[in-house]
């Protein structure tokens, strides 16, 4: 049987076999409650904090400023509604952008139906934040200002160093959201002017069910979830060890090769756009060159739907993403918030495909992946020209 061709890491990746390993033990023999005083309950402990000083270490951060989610979902809703219901907040005013994940645009519209004032800064063609209409968009009264670092469908990457500084010369606390970034590029967190910082584990590597908000020392943050004094105080609940364990270790490992793993998706990235182009007409690709050099390929295919080429190209064994939601045909797939906000047109955003790579693809499956997409996109545009 021919092996099928993974490529859908922005959605999520395989655990690495050393994680795998290392996660063994919590199922069985180390399975206890880390609040526990007696043995079982210590090794748990000793294994959470082993792991938030691995996860702290990789992004450069201080050990008591990592606090366990359960993703990166939780992390960005703790980032925003940890800030915006602290105590001694008086500020009602969110800043985000219009490219965010649904993780952090639906919190910010939640905040809006609790009184608060909000502000989606849109971005320039290439996904990239408007920098002088976030710069207008900063208030005296601006509690948070949320820009994700890399963008989930087409790769796009911001300038987190610059944003965060503008933010700090006003005041205002700033959050970005890294899920997609760590892991591909170098993450300083001590050295940059971030004060919150959300992280997944199952997007490098590690485990579903585990992720982290890095948040400054100081920060009052209000938590969501209420119970014991977990995490600080910061996130009650049991600690889901074997998950964090797990999560530990790849932080360890993705940290440790992110220089090499980086040089990878980019070689992979472009060789398969080019590949993609010589042999398709009607090719459009959405992801800026930066984009592409994370290994996150978002493709629109003239005449064809995004979701029925990611369908034939399933059967044809390999996994991709749409880059639209909800799509069945062109006419009546929903366009990508994000591809629109980009201005693309939304007949082109609905015919689009996001390809992502990781570590374990390689140069060779390109041209059977290009093949592959040759076939789907001329049967559906050969069905479309019947129809
Ligand atoms: N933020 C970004 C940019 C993402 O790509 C994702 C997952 O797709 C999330 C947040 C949510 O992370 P999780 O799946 O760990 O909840």
């Amino acid at each position: 049987m021919t092996p099928r061709i993974y490529l859908d890491h922005a959605a999520t990746t395989p655990v690495r076999p050393e994680v795998e390993a290392f996660m063994q033990p919590f199922h069985r023999t180390r399975f206890g409650n880390a609040s526990s005083l007696h043995e079982e309950g210590r090794l748990a402990r000793e294994a959470i904090e082993d792991a938030r000083l691995r996860v702290a270490r990789a992004l450069g951060a201080g050990g008591d400023e990592v606090v366990f989610t359960s993703g990166g979902t939780e992390a960005d809703n703790l980032a925003l509604f940890g800030v915006a219901w602290s105590p001694r907040a008086k500020s009602r005013h969110v800043v985000t952008t219009t490219i965010e994940h649904h993780a952090v645009l639906n919190t910010v519209s939640a905040l809006r139906e609790d009184g608060f004032e909000t502000r989606f800064v849109p971005v320039d063609r290439g996904g990239r934040v408007r920098f002088d209409e976030l710069e207008a968009a900063l208030r005296p009264d601006t509690a948070i200002v949320s820009v994700m670092w890399a963008n989930n469908e087409v790769g796009a990457i911001q300038p987190i160093a610059e944003i965060g500084a503008l933010c700090r010369d006003r005041g205002v606390l700033f959050h970005t959201d890294a899920v997609q970034a760590f892991g591909k590029v170098a993450i300083d967190f001590r050295s940059l002017p971030v004060d919150l910082l959300s992280v997944s584990a199952h997007k490098i590597g590690g485990p579903k069910g585990a992720g982290a908000l890095v948040a400054r020392r100081s920060l009052k943050l209000r938590p969501m979830l209420f119970g014991g004094q977990h995490e600080f105080g910061r996130r009650a609940g049991t600690e889901n060890v074997a998950a964090i364990a797990g999560f530990g270790c790849a932080a360890e490992s993705c940290a440790r090769e992110v220089a090499e793993h980086s040089a990878h998706l980019a070689s992979l990235g472009r060789a398969f756009v080019d590949a993609l182009r010589a042999a398709v007409p009607g090719v459009h690709v959405h992801s800026p060159d930066e984009g592409v050099a994370l290994g996150i390929v978002n493709v629109a295919f003239e005449g064809a739907a995004g979701e029925a080429i990611v369908l034939q190209l399933d059967r044809l064994g390999i996994a991709t993403s749409p880059g639209s939601a909800c799509t069945s045909t062109v006419e009546n797939s929903k366009p990508s918030h994000v591809l629109v906000a980009m201005g693309v047109p939304a007949h082109e955003a609905r015919g689009s495909v996001r390809f992502s790579f990781g570590s374990e693809n390689s140069a060779g499956e390109i041209p059977r992946t290009v093949s592959a997409v040759k076939q789907a996109v001329e049967r559906l545009r050969g069905v479309s020209r019947v129809g």
